[in-house]
């Protein structure tokens, strides 16, 4: 493991980070909690102290969601034509790009992510998810219809359905994309005309503290984005019950997504829930071995495996499959572990104690019941949250390691003998977010996309996201897209319009 390194880093990372307790944001004011009770923030990869943010209370929750209330019947807000709305989603990723490397670094001490990659990747795809956003501002139409009321023959009608901003939108993200899963709430609330309750988890709070500062100087109305922190029990389910919040928006497990989604249901809240996952990662007979492994490894490792879509679960034909694991074996002992903040590093520590134990869990609950460990297997290190790259290998596809979302650098690898198997396998887990097929074997592939019950097929890439592209689960990986025209969708409500003339 790398050795820690002192970091170098912005003007206005060190300006940020010396706040220590930091305050959120309500109705354009930086404030501290009602009852002036924090949360502490911790660097994972050292366990040090890196800040305190509020702990937000019910009334906290109460206050800013009648902030985006009345930003969101305030004129300003609610008369905004949509190229300026449009603008000002430009100017916040100008600005989102301008403190590229600030926000990487906040986001790197925060969550322990490579600052690199948080750059290249949760940066990147924040700003160019708000300009993707911007555009679709000025474009939210309805449609005119020509209707044939068979009761009343004799009568005509103007018919045509207008799109409207759903409201107040609460929107719970988790912690291992913090940043780029704040982006994804805001851009299409934004897009619409919505206002916005977010709050982050509680691990990773600091990133949408910075991005909220952006938001304010981009020139966005004060209230039309609040920011609260806190737990989830404490701040998290207030929001998700409150009645002056129109459409939740949530990012996070299965499990507590079934909580928000039942409570939902009791103010008929709208609600988009992207959940957990066990993406398989399916390499056919025809593919180079070399690549299948390379392919892998990206798809369980990036980002500590912390990813809703990892590629957690890969099925090898039987002819290649010794070869792959061993491929991947390989990469996985040559991955360099230690501080994000290090550029060396490729991975880093997992967020929390939490994570740390739960991983670890699963890999010796995953020994216990007959798997072959070819590499890692346990915790690197004993200062930092860090998990060895591990490969658990010939396990049954019935065990809890194949079953369950683990949400860590650790992939169960499996032989299959033909399509028919590998399909059924690969959609036997409760989840269905994502699956990539690793061939050149055109027909067969074409084959197994249709079978494949999950929101994403990749082919030959893993882990791709884009603006335009939508993204969402099947079964029990939630409901609703993020992304493209679907998710502007999922942030109005349709008003149909007939007129008798
Ligand atoms: P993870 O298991 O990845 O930590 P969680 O689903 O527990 O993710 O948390 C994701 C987000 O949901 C966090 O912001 C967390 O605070 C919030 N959260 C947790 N429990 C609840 C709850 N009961 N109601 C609302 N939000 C919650």
């Amino acid at each position: 493991m790398n050795a820690p390194q002192q970091p170098v880093l912005t003007a206005a990372t060190t300006e940020f980070m010396a706040r220590h307790n930091h305050r959120m944001l309500i109705g354009g004011q930086w404030v501290a909690s009602s009852n002036g009770q924090t949360l502490e923030v911790l660097n994972p990869a050292d366990e040090s102290l890196l800040a305190t943010v509020p702990a937000a209370t019910e009334a906290d929750v109460d206050r800013a969601v009648q902030a985006a209330r009345q930003a969101f019947e305030a004129p300003g807000w609610a008369k905004m034509r949509p190229d300026q709305r449009q603008r000002l989603l430009l100017r916040l990723a100008d600005l989102i790009e301008a403190n590229a490397r600030t926000l990487a670094e906040i986001e790197s001490l925060d969550n322990g992510k490579s600052v690199a990659i948080a750059e290249a990747v949760d940066v990147a795809l924040s700003a160019s998810y708000f300009r993707y956003m911007a555009g679709w501002s000025t474009k939210i139409e309805g449609s005119t219809l020509d209707v044939s009321i068979p009761f009343a023959p004799q009568n005509e009608f103007v018919g045509y359905t207008r799109k409207e901003p759903v409201g107040v939108v609460g929107a719970i993200v988790a912690w291992n994309f913090p940043l780029l899963l704040a982006s994804w709430k805001l851009a299409p609330a934004l897009a619409t005309g919505c206002t916005v309750v977010l709050k982050p988890a509680e691990q990773t709070p600091l990133s949408a503290l910075y991005l909220a500062e952006l938001v304010l100087q981009a020139g966005f109305p004060e209230g039309v984005v609040n920011v609260v922190t806190g737990d989830g029990p404490s701040v998290g389910a207030p929001l998700t019950r409150h009645p002056g919040v129109n459409k939740l928006t949530f990012t996070g497990s299965t499990e507590v997504g079934k909580l928000i989604g039942k409570a939902a249901m009791d103010n008929m809240t709208r609600i988009t829930l992207e959940l957990g996952g066990k993406s398989p990662v399916i390499v056919l007979e025809d593919c180079d071995p070399a690549v299948a492994a390379g392919g892998a490894a990206q798809a369980i490792y990036f980002n500590q495996g912390q990813v809703c879509c990892a590629g957690s679960r890969l099925y090898v034909h039987k002819k290649n499959y010794d070869r792959v694991v061993a491929d991947l074996a390989d990469h996985a002992n040559a991955l360099t572990i230690g501080h994000g903040m290090d550029p060396s590093v490729q991975l880093g520590p997992l967020v929390s104690r939490e994570q740390l134990d739960r991983v670890c869990g699963y890999i010796d609950i995953g020994r216990q019941q007959g798997a072959e460990v070819v590499a890692g297997g346990g915790r690197a290190g004993d200062k930092g949250y860090f998990v060895k790259p591990t490969v658990l290998a010939k396990v049954d596809q019935k065990a809890r390691v194949v079953q369950e979302e683990i949400f860590g650098p650790v992939v169960v690898a499996m032989p299959y003998d033909d399509l028919e198997q590998v399909a059924a396998w690969a959609n036997d887990t409760p989840f269905g977010l994502g699956a990539s097929i690793w061939s050149n074997d055109l027909s067969r592939v074409h084959r197994l996309i249709p079978k494949i019950k999950s929101g994403t097929v990749w082919v030959n890439c893993h882990n791709m996201l884009d603006p335009a592209l939508p993204f969402g689960g099947y079964k029990q990986s939630g409901f609703g897209k993020e992304m493209g025209r679907a998710a502007l969708d999922a942030y109005l409500e349709q008003k149909s319009v007939l007129m008798m003339v």
